[in-house]
């Protein structure tokens, strides 16, 4: 554990104890501390996300431990209960009291935050507001993803998709000649090297070659510690338009690449050395959680060894990726939040909700349509006569509350313990089916990024290891600023996916041991890996995180991304009984969340929010 952290925790913390006790035997769940470092929560350093105190009533619930609720008074009546405080809950509330202008709700969430996965950062360094995201990153292909009911939202909240045009200064990082690099890390390449990917821009995704750019993608490949022969079939592999399935009809085409994973694919086709399999094997953690070994290859088209595919070129073209706020989708969850409980923080456009101050203690006035509860977990939701019933644990204690309608926000994973009636095998198996992919989004707040300028990356992949770091998006919107002079303070976003990578084993089961690992491992422990290989990364451009790094909030997602069917591992026939049977309404309760799209999109987190408020309707 680092002094510098340590001292900077301490300072800042109080050390509380989050859990009481109330299980059916009387005996206390658990009792743990907690470092507060303010009652403002996005301001919190340590560990974030699911963090100490918010998970451990469910997770005793799971385990079997109910709760004794034969006492416990019913306290008062809303219309419309939603468990969940993340987008989906959040746009819940929303879509029921545009339905029900007058309708009273009550939002339970277990977080000491709302908005989820989307969720806010905030530093303070050598005087400067340093705003960024620990989950939810960006508002993702909204003219061509987004349906109309989740576009409209997106508009009715004020989000204005040109104005992110000029927010986010695209000519920075090349202003400053940064790129992409890719640290090569000495445990599996022999030798620490950050290599820079010259061919291509910092934000180039697909890393597509131009036949102008092949000396500068030679020059890349050359400095890639693996052997000459792996370097030789790299680079063919990159520039080929050999169509490795030619004179194969395209039903069979279709049905190898989707049943094929990445890595089995670049092996049969291509041979591929096992030197350029560990180069590429991380490429689909960012989107799928998982290694190249558990992503089927038609999901892999831009990667090196699919150029002569036509697949590739059919690909639909995707938006710029710039529909981003300084804090990520947390802005969309601010705007919400003022939305339905408007006392809770000033303002009106999507540009003052970036620094808007948000009073937590109006989030749950003893008197208004809208309130939302944090630190508050659901633990049991019923069907009663006329209505609904749902219990819940706040500070230690029970409370019960009643309701016309419940809308279930949470997992799906969650929803057979909270629901324990009127559920039957099938669906209480599809929705258990629904594993989150477990991930890191750690931000550190730094006093400069003169390292990244000296070294020529914004962003650095890592192959071999375990983060990909980069310099926060350059986005500037209403009163927030970023940092445009390398000498002042930033955000790092670190991303880290704990599955089990070369496995061999399918998705849901490389997500369980990652989420297993995610639950065990400590702040001090996360924090030496971040450190170890940030500065071996930038250490040669002059960083020192001892003296570079102020602050670290790590947020982890051991429940992230809504589970992904492929037919890799999921036959497509039986996965849409599946996902037809998770989201069936039980009585007066309906089923919303992103789980319900089988799909980790904010759009989708709206979209099932509005047709679940639709069912109950
Ligand atoms: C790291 C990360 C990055 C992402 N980046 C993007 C991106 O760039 N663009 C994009 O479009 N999508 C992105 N996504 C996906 C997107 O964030 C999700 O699809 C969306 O936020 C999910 O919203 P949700 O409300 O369905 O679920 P969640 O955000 O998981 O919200 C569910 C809420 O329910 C609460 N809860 C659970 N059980 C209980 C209980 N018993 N009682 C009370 N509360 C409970 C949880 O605490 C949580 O707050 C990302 C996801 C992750 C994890």
């Amino acid at each position: 554990m680092s002094n510098v952290i340590t001292r900077r925790d301490f300072m800042n913390g109080v050390a509380v104890s989050v859990l009481g006790a109330h299980v059916a035997d009387g005996s206390p769940l658990t009792s743990q501390t907690v470092p507060l470092a303010t009652s403002y929560p996005p301001a919190r350093t340590g560990l974030r996300g699911s963090h100490v105190g918010s998970f451990e009533m469910a997770h005793a619930l799971r385990d079997g431990q109910r709760p004794d609720l034969s006492a416990v008074a019913l306290e008062s009546r809303y219309d419309l209960v939603v468990v969940g405080g993340g987008l989906s809950g959040l746009a819940a509330a929303y879509f029921y009291r545009q339905r029900h202008p007058h309708a009273t709700v009550l939002i339970l969430e277990s977080n000491d935050d709302f908005g989820g996965h989307a969720k806010r950062n905030e530093f303070e360094v050598d005087g400067k507001k340093l705003i960024s995201y620990g989950g939810t990153q960006s508002i993702d292909g909204p003219q061509h993803k987004y349906s109309k009911a989740a576009r409209k939202l997106l508009t009715e909240l004020g989000v204005k998709l040109e104005r992110f045009n000029t927010a986010y200064d695209s000519a920075l990082f090349p202003k400053h000649g940064l790129k992409h690099g890719v640290f090569f890390k000495k445990e599996v390449f022999g030798e620490d090297r950050l290599v820079r990917q010259d061919f291509c821009a910092w934000d180039d995704f697909e890393e597509t070659v131009s036949p102008g750019d092949e000396p500068k993608l030679r020059a890349y490949i050359d400095a890639i510690p693996i052997s000459a022969t792996a370097r030789a079939q790299l680079y063919e592999m990159y520039t080929s338009n050999r169509d490795v399935l030619a004179g194969l009809s395209d039903a069979k085409r279709k049905h190898i690449l989707q049943t094929t994973s990445c890595r089995d694919f670049l092996k049969t086709y291509w041979q591929a050395d096992d030197e350029i399999l560990n180069v590429l094997q991380t490429r689909t953690h960012s989107l799928w959680a998982v290694g190249i070994d558990a992503v089927p290859a038609s999901a892999t088209l831009a990667l090196p060894g699919f150029r002569g595919l036509k697949e590739r070129h059919e690909a639909p073209e995707e938006e710029p990726y710039i529909y981003h706020f300084p804090d990520g989708n947390a802005s969309l969850a601010r705007l919400l939040v003022r939305h339905l409980i408007p006392g809770a923080a000033p303002g009106q456009t999507m540009e003052d909700i970036v620094t808007a101050p948000f009073d937590y203690s109006r989030l749950d006035p003893p008197k208004g349509p809208v309130s939302l509860r944090l630190n508050s977990t659901a633990l049991n939701v019923k069907n009663v006569e006329g209505g609904v019933e749902v219990a819940y644990s706040k500070a230690g204690t029970l409370h019960r509350v009643a309701a016309k309608h419940a809308v279930m926000a949470c997992y799906h994973a969650m929803v057979p313990y909270l629901v324990d009636q009127g559920l039957d095998e099938t669906q209480k198996k599809s929705l258990h089916d629904n594993v989150r992919a477990p991930l890191v989004y750690a931000t550190l707040a730094v006093r400069n990024w003169v390292p990244w300028q000296k070294l020529g990356v914004a962003w650095i992949t890592n192959p071999g290891g375990s983060f990909e770091a980069s310099v926060d998006f350059p986005v500037s919107l209403g009163r927030y600023h970023f940092s445009h002079d390398p000498s002042e303070p930033v955000c790092l976003h670190l991303e880290h996916t704990p599955c089990a990578s070369r496995s061999g084993l399918d998705m849901r089961s490389q997500y369980r041991i990652g989420r297993s690992w995610l639950y065990s491992a400590s702040f001090d422990e996360i924090e030496a890996i971040i450190r170890d290989e940030l500065q071996r990364m930038l250490g040669p451009g002059g960083f020192d995180y001892e003296r570079d790094v102020a602050a670290l909030t790590v947020n982890r997602w051991p429940h992230g991304y809504a589970y992904t069917p492929t037919p890799l591992f999921d036959d497509p026939d039986t996965q849409k009984l599946r996902a037809e049977s998770a989201k069936r309404p039980i009585g007066r309760i309906a089923i919303a969340g992103s789980d319900s799209g089988w799909d980790a999109y904010t759009h989708t987190a709206f979209e099932e929010a509005h047709r679940a408020v639709l069912q109950l309707s």
